[in-house]
């Protein structure tokens, strides 16, 4: 426990909390919610925690309430919708004044902050400025593009640090899953736990793992390029996870190649794929691969990009031997 990275990282604002240095404005920035979520929680907890050691004590009533959403003065928006509107926050705003309910302090955890539009970040701008006393706003944000320099500067910024292949292993233990769809989970997921439990609860994506290896390994001949293409078409709405993955093995097998890690899971196809394509080949497909990604952003014919991505994959991978 003690060498996990994310506890490291929540002790230290846990002794900012003790020595009473925390900020009022925090901005927590990871692209896994399971994350945001967990750290805006913990956050909460050593705010209010009467027992505060290493960490909040989980124990308390005031750690109890925060962990079951029922702490009258530990507020989390959008309370409905997905993102805060300009009229919500013009209610957090006004709420900021009214007197705690159970202790000396209020806290206000937003999330999905990186959507909020640019007239409510402005409406919340001088409350972060000047907080009444006892009021913190944790703001969790996936993506900091939309955010408003002026936000930004008046938030302390914690990039919250990836979970460790081990908190994600004892978190998918509890779903009924074979050690092999654990080790490609944690393969694939990239220390994100949101997507760890995306792809425990949804086997077809699970098989996403199967079929991309699958086009790795057996697509050689461009009579195939039909049977592959035409199951991609279908992948539109996981399109992003179909990356992912390619990508992943594409890195995996150019540490194969140099024998930067010994992967023990998939070890067989990952040096079986080493064999089938030259470095350079692979440095091309990433290469590809990006403009793929950058065409799916833009909306292109997806049809279309699959295709051409295909034709030169096999070009690729034939011309570079
Ligand atoms: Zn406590």
């Amino acid at each position: 426990m003690e060498t996990d990275i994310q506890y490291l990282q929540l002790k230290n604002l846990c002794q900012l909390v003790k020595q009473n240095r925390l900020t009022h404005s925090i901005m927590l920035i990871s692209k896994d919610d399971f994350a945001l979520k967990y750290f805006s929680t913990q956050i909460a907890k050593m705010l209010m925690c009467k027992n505060l050691i290493d960490l909040a004590c989980d124990k308390c009533v005031q750690c109890k309430k925060i962990e079951h959403h029922n702490h009258a003065d530990v507020l989390t928006f959008p309370v409905e919708k997905t993102v805060i509107a300009t009229e919500e926050m013009l209610q957090i705003i006004d709420s900021v004044f009214t007197m705690p309910f159970e202790s000396d302090k209020k806290i206000y955890i937003l999330n999905n902050a990186g959507s909020i539009n640019a007239i409510a970040q402005n409406k919340l701008l001088k409350t972060l400025e000047e907080p009444p006393k006892g009021v913190y706003f944790i703001l969790n944000v996936k993506n900091q593009a939309n955010i408003l320099p002026t936000i930004k500067s008046r938030c302390t910024k914690i990039y919250i640090e990836n979970y460790s292949n081990n908190k994600i292993i004892e978190y998918l233990n509890q779903f009924n899953l074979l050690q092999e769809q654990i080790a490609d989970i944690v393969d694939v997921c990239d220390g994100s736990m949101e997507l760890a439990h995306n792809y425990a609860q949804n086997s077809s994506l699970l098989e996403l793992i199967d079929f991309v290896y699958d086009l790795w390994l057996n697509l050689k001949h461009s009579s195939q390029i039909v049977q592959y293409s035409s199951r991609i078409y279908k992948l539109k709405n996981v399109f992003e996870n179909f990356l992912n993955i390619f990508n992943i093995i594409l890195k995996k097998v150019l540490e194969c190649k140099f024998n930067i890690i010994l992967h023990e899971n998939r070890l067989v196809q990952l040096q079986q794929i080493a064999q089938d394509f030259s470095v350079e080949a692979l440095s091309k497909i990433a290469k590809n691969l990006v403009e793929l990604n950058e065409k799916f952003q833009r909306n292109c014919n997806f049809n279309i990009i699959i295709d051409v991505f295909l034709i030169s994959f096999l070009e690729v991978k034939n011309k570079c031997q």
